[in-house]
């Protein structure tokens, strides 16, 4: 069992990460290796403290340079669900199961809001994971929104098992190769259904489905961590960057504004401080 899982390798991830290390715990960090979008784009950052007028790739490479110099391991996974069991975390990642006596959430906001109708569907025909659901389609019409490119092979596993798949893309480059996908243009607009989710509603279109999946980097925390509060979209923090549920905690962006990497490199630190001290008080209660 882990101290600790930090989701999300954003400035917030990172900074938890370092802090973590340096107080000794013992910790799974999953997300990329090439952290996230949101470094990597930046053109010129001018207000980190230390790194004077450097591009995202330059930032990135002193991030890459620092944890690799403390050995810190990133887990290349995506995190599909996080469960209190309890004393302790399940983190699922699709298929895989890792468990954790606290969670770190820092996985940003998402780029792209929740459409109309998605949050009400989940779990009745909204899904955003398609190893853990995709079965549940085998020869039927579904719908996928998908944000990143990194998250084709999960359309194409999908086309592998539904009948017909319409995709709408939100990125450069598709290369989706197999017959039953549909590539469609713009954004739905809504989702509608009775029981469950039934058709997908664009401007000038409608789709009756049987299912919908949402492929995105980053997922509604209150979507990937059941019973978790958040007010205004984003995760209720306290000033230790604890949230409602005991053992979990959360930084960066997915806490509110304003949304700056030294608020984020802030509250990375302040969340793995918050985890040893919590550590510590279950320690000494036994
Ligand atoms: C173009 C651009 C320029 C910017 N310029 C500046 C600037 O000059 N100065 C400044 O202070 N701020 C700037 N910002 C804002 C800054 O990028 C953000 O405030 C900062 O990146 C927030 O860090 P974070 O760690 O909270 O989230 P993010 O950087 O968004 O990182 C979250 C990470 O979590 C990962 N993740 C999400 N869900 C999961 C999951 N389920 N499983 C695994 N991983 C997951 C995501 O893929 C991502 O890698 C800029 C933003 C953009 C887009």
């Amino acid at each position: 069992m882990y101290d600790c899982a930090i989701i999300g390798t954003g400035v917030a991830g990172i900074s938890a990460a370092l802090t973590l290390k340096a107080l000794n715990k013992n910790f799974i960090w999953f997300g990329s290796k090439k952290f996230s979008d949101k470094i990597g784009s930046a053109e010129k950052i001018r207000n980190y403290p230390g790194l004077s007028m450097v591009s995202g790739k330059e930032m990135a490479d002193a991030f890459s340079a620092q944890i690799s110099a403390m050995g810190i391991e990133i887990t290349e996974k995506t995190v599909t669900g996080v469960y209190k069991m309890g004393d302790f975390y399940s983190v699922l990642c699709n298929q895989d199961m890792f468990d954790a006596k606290t969670v770190i959430l820092s996985t940003g906001v998402e780029s792209v809001k929740p459409v109309k109708g998605e949050l009400e569907f989940v779990g009745r025909g909204v899904s955003y994971c398609a190893t853990c659901d995709g079965f549940l389609y085998k020869g039927k019409t579904i719908f996928v929104l998908c944000t990143e490119k990194s998250l084709e092979h999960e359309i194409e596993y999908l086309a592998s098992l539904a009948e017909k798949v319409y995709v709408t893309a939100l990125y450069k480059n598709v290369s989706l190769r197999a017959e039953n996908i549909q590539l469609l243009s713009g954004m739905p607009t809504e989702i509608v259904g009775g029981k469950k989710a039934e058709k997908v509603i664009f401007r000038d279109k409608e789709l009756t489905i049987d299912g919908v999946f949402m492929l995105k980097a980053a997922v509604t925390p209150s979507v990937l961590t059941p019973g978790l509060e958040v007010e205004n979209g984003h995760v209720k923090v306290d000033r230790s960057c604890a949230t409602n549920l005991e053992g979990c905690f959360a930084a960066g962006d997915c806490t509110g504004r304003p949304y700056q990497y030294a608020k984020a490199a802030g509250e990375g630190n302040v969340a793995a401080h918050a985890v040893a001290n919590y550590l510590a008080e279950k320690v000494a209660k036994v």
